[in-house]
C-alpha cells in the first residue's frame, strides 16, 4: 500500500515514513514534520459520520494515514481502547456550542493525543524489539496525560520534565504517582527552560543510542489524532460550515483543525484564542513576529507558551517559513525568524486571533456560571472570551480543553466555591509522589539521562 511520506518544515531533511517520523520526533534539521499530501474526506463520507461512535471516525480518519504502516485490525484495537470515554457537545445559546474534551482519564483534551501516541508507539516498539525512551516537556497537562497514556506500556520508559514551580498540585501528582515506568522531573526552571533540555537531548550525538523519542506536541503521532473532533463536531451538528474557538498555547490544537480542514472539513475560520502571551494576535495584525520571551504566566497556565512550536507548521502551510537560528551546537540564537512572510491575506481569511487577560478569563468564568450553569475552566475561558471578541454571527463551537476540577483554587476564588473534583482527580490526593529534582543545566540532565540505562 501507499504510504504517506513526511517532510521537515526546514526543507533540508530527507522525506521519511510514519513510522521514522514517529520515533525521531523531529527531523536532524530542527524543523517539524509535516506530511507531504493531505488524504481527502468527501461529503458523502463525512455524512457517514453521524451514525458513527467517535473511535469509529478516529479510525476512518487515522486509517487513512497509516496504510501501510499499521495493520487496520491494530490500529482499530488501538483507537477503540483510546476513545472509550465520552465527548459531549452542548449547546449554551443560539449560537454557542462547547465541546468538552476533557472526560478522559487525566481530564484534559490532551488524553485524545497521548493514548492515540502511546499506542502507536508501543505497537512500533514491540515490532521492532526496541526499547524506547520518551522524553517529554510540560508545561501543566501533556505531563499527565502522557504518565498515564503510557503508564505500563511495554518496551518503553517516559522521562517528564516539569517547571517545579509553575504546575499545580494535582498536574504533578498526575504524574509523580504511577511510578513504575513513568519517571518524573521537576526542573529549577520555566516550561521553555524544559523543553530546551529535551531539545538539546534529541541532538545530542552521546545519546543516539538511546532510542530517545519526543512526545511533545511536536510528535506527528500527536497531532493527527487531534483532527479527530474537529470532524466529530461536525457530525454531531447540523450546520453546512462551522467556526472553532480554540485556547491556544504550542498550537497543537489548532494545527489538528488545520488538518482537518486540509483533509476537507468545512470550517469556515478558526478563533485562534490566546492568554496574555500575544505575540500571534499581533503577528497577524502585523506580520511581524515577535516571541514573548520569557512567556507570561497566565492562570491559563498550559497555554503559558510565548513561542508556539507548532507556529512553523501553520506558517509552512500558508506558504512561509519560520524557524530558531541556531549556532554550531544547536543552541537557539534567535526564535522565530521568518525566513519567507506566508501568504498574510489567506491567514487572515482563515484565521482571526484575540489575546484575553486573565481578568477577562475570570469575568467569564462567573458571568457563564452566573447566565448558563456551568463551570468553565480557565482554558476553556479563553477560548469562549475569544468567541464573545469576534462577534461572530454564525454557529461557533468552543473547545473545553480541561475538567474546571483540575483548578479549584482558581475557581474557588471567582466563584466562591470549589468545583467538583472527578473522581481520577480526587484518588490522587492521597497518594504519594516520587519525583527528581534538577537544576536547569543541560550536562546535569545528560548524566541524568545516561544512567537510566
Ligand atoms: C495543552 C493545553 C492547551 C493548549 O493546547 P496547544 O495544543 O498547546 O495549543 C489548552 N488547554 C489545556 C487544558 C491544555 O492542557
Amino acid at each position: 500500500m501507499k504510504k504517506i511520506l513526511y517532510r521537515s518544515t526546514n526543507r533540508k531533511a530527507r522525506y521519511v515514513d510514519f513510522k521514522e517520523a514517529v520515533l525521531k520526533g523531529q527531523p536532524a534539521d530542527y524543523g517539524l514534520f509535516m506530511p507531504i499530501e493531505f488524504p481527502q474526506v468527501n461529503q458523502y463520507e463525512l455524512n457517514s459520520f453521524k451514525k458513527k461512535e467517535y473511535y469509529e471516525i478516529a479510525f476512518s480518519i487515522l486509517s487513512k494515514f497509516l496504510s501501510g504502516e499499521i495493520p487496520e485490525e491494530k490500529l482499530y484495537e488501538i483507537v477503540k481502547k483510546s476513545y472509550n470515554f465520552e465527548v459531549p457537545i452542548e449547546k449554551i445559546n443560539e449560537n454557542l456550542y462547547i465541546l468538552y474534551l476533557d472526560r478522559g482519564p487525566t481530564c484534559s483534551f490532551k488524553d485524545f493525543a497521548g493514548r492515540f501516541m502511546a499506542g502507536v508507539m508501543e505497537y512500533f516498539a514491540k515490532e521492532n524489539d526496541l526499547n524506547l525512551i520518551v522524553l517529554v516537556a510540560t508545561s501543566g497537562d501533556t505531563g499527565g496525560a502522557i504518565a498515564n497514556a503510557f503508564y505500563n506500556k511495554e518496551n518503553i520508559k517516559v522521562v517528564i520534565l516539569f517547571p517545579k514551580d509553575e504546575i499545580t498540585e494535582i498536574q504533578r501528582k498526575q504524574m509523580t504517582t504511577l511510578n513504575r515506568n513513568v519517571i518524573s522531573v521537576a526542573l529549577n526552571g520555566k516550561f521553555d527552560d524544559c523543553q530546551n533540555l529535551v531539545k538539546r537531548a534529541f541532538n545530542d550525538a552521546d545519546l543516539k543510542n538511546m532510542n530517545l523519542t519526543s512526545a511533545n506536541s511536536i510528535n506527528i503521532s500527536r497531532l493527527l489524532p487531534q483532527s479527530v473532533y474537529y470532524f466529530y463536531a461536525y457530525s454531531r451538528l447540523d450546520f453546512k460550515k462551522l467556526i472553532f474557538s480554540v485556547p491556544s498555547g504550542n498550537f497543537g490544537n489548532l494545527m489538528g483543525g488545520v488538518i482537518a480542514k486540509k483533509m476537507g472539513l468545512p470550517v469556515e475560520k478558526f478563533i485562534v484564542a490566546v492568554n496574555e502571551n500575544d505575540e500571534f494576535p499581533k503577528f497577524l495584525k502585523t506580520g511581524k513576529y515577535k516571541p514573548v520571551i520569557p512567556s507570561k504566566k497566565c492562570n491559563s497556565n498550559a497555554m503559558n507558551v510565548g513561542h508556539p512550536s507548532n507556529l512553523a507548521r501553520l506558517i509552512d502551510l500558508y506558504g512561509g517559513w519560520i524557524y530558531d537560528e541556531r549556532d554550531d551546537s544547536g543552541r537557539v540564537i534567535r526564535y522565530g525568524v521568518i525566513k519567507e512572510q506566508p501568504d498574510m491575506e489567506k491567514l487572515r481569511k482563515d484565521f482571526i486571533s484575540f489575546s484575553i487577560t486573565d481578568e477577562e478569563v475570570e469575568k467569564a468564568i462567573k458571568e457563564y456560571y452566573v447566565k448558563y450553569k456551568i463551570i468553565l475552566d480557565p482554558h476553556g475561558a479563553v477560548a469562549v472570551c475569544a468567541y464573545e471578541k469576534s462577534s461572530m454571527k454564525e454557529p461557533v463551537v468552543s473547545i473545553e480543553t480541561a475538567n474546571p476540577g483540575k483548578f479549584p483554587e482558581i475557581i474557588k476564588k471567582i466563584l466562591g466555591f470549589e468545583p467538583e473534583i472527578p473522581e481520577s482527580l480526587r484518588i490522587l490526593i492521597s497518594k504519594d509522589e516520587n519525583y527528581f529534582i534538577l537544576e536547569n543545566d543541560y550536562g546535569k540532565f545528560k548524566e541524568f539521562l545516561m544512567e537510566l540505562r
